[in-house]
């Protein structure tokens, strides 16, 4: 079966990619207290948070990735007959090769761009949200 592909081999595109900054969470029943909590006068492991409070997501800042170009090196395709009855829309994915860069992720379509200013207007937009 053959697939029509939005990208081709040799392309060269940039990426867009998420990065996420994180704080912790403080936790309700001892406060990220490293002693726990306390019950008549002895110190216990938080029931909570078993002493690890937890890690929330605080800023979301869409970025070009390594602000450079790559080349599509290869597409992966999956394509699904029907699974239990719903039929997975076809995925398409590319992996790109970055010079100086070990890159082995595959890439969604809707993070590459043909040009940087189209990758950086995608970024603001998205930055805005
Ligand atoms: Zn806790």
């Amino acid at each position: 079966m053959e697939f029509k592909t939005k990208y081709n081999n040799g392309d060269e595109l940039y990426i867009i990619c998420k990065h996420m900054t994180y704080k912790a969470e403080i936790c309700k029943t001892c406060d990220n207290d490293p002693l726990g909590v306390k019950i008549r006068g002895v110190n216990f492991e938080c029931p909570a948070c078993g002493g690890y409070s937890s890690q929330i997501e605080d800023t979301v800042k869409w970025e070009i990735h390594k602000l450079r170009s790559g080349k599509v090196e290869r597409i992966n395709i999956e394509s699904y007959t029907k699974v239990f009855g719903q039929h997975k829309p076809l995925k398409i994915t590319y992996m790109l090769s970055i010079i100086g860069m070990r890159n082995e992720l595959f890439w969604d379509e809707d993070v590459l761009f043909w040009s940087f200013d189209d990758a950086i207007a995608e970024c603001n937009a998205r930055n805005i949200l």
